[in-house]
């Protein structure tokens, strides 16, 4: 890895291999038109809710759950292309670090990409990592208001919740980091 230019040059070793069943749903949601959801996967309470409300973001009508992995790691794999050739692509991410916001604006055209800081959302749990200090239960409702707000400003888009993490410096509300 090597600083350029303020930006980190992370070099991938190609692969071959292929997922059957990747190849089976990318292939699917091109068809099908489906805008992706991403996440960050972050592993701690922060990254977990992202996860969970971008499951839920993603059984809505019209998305299907993307793969952050395969997107970067595998570019030629059906899953890659849906994603990379979707007209609007979503992404959660845990907290205002925006890891993958930050990733995938340099992968993707900026203008299709919508992203989401959850954190800003729900505010809380600022002094816990790990994701079952949290009560299951407790996870999941707060991740599906996540997806809730996500919808929201999907389908208002005036209302404005989505993208303004993308200049957003705020690290009052704490985070993992
Ligand atoms: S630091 Fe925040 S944005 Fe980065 S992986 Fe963790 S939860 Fe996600």
């Amino acid at each position: 890895m090597s600083n350029l230019d303020q930006k980190m040059i992370v070099k991938v070793d190609t692969t071959k291999a292929s997922c059957p069943i990747g190849e089976i749903i990318g292939k699917k949601n091109i068809s099908e038109s489906k805008i992706p959801v991403l996440s960050c996967e972050g592993a701690c309470i922060r990254g977990e809710i992202a996860r969970l409300a971008a499951r839920n973001v993603s059984k809505e009508q019209g998305y299907g759950r993307g793969c952050h992995g395969e997107l970067i790691a595998v570019p030629e794999s059906a899953i890659a292309q849906w994603i990379k050739s979707a007209e609007k692509v979503v992404l959660i991410d845990g907290c205002f670090l925006r890891c993958h916001g930050r990733i995938i604006e340099n992968i993707l055209d900026n203008k299709k990409l919508i992203q989401f800081d959850a954190l800003s959302h729900y505010k809380k749990y600022n002094d816990i990592f790990d994701y079952d200090d949290v009560p299951e239960e407790e996870r999941k409702e707060v991740a599906q208001s996540v997806a809730d707000w996500v919808m929201d400003s999907l389908n208002n888009p005036s209302a404005g919740s989505a993208s303004p993490c993308a200049t957003s410096d705020d690290k009052s509300s704490g985070c993992c980091g």
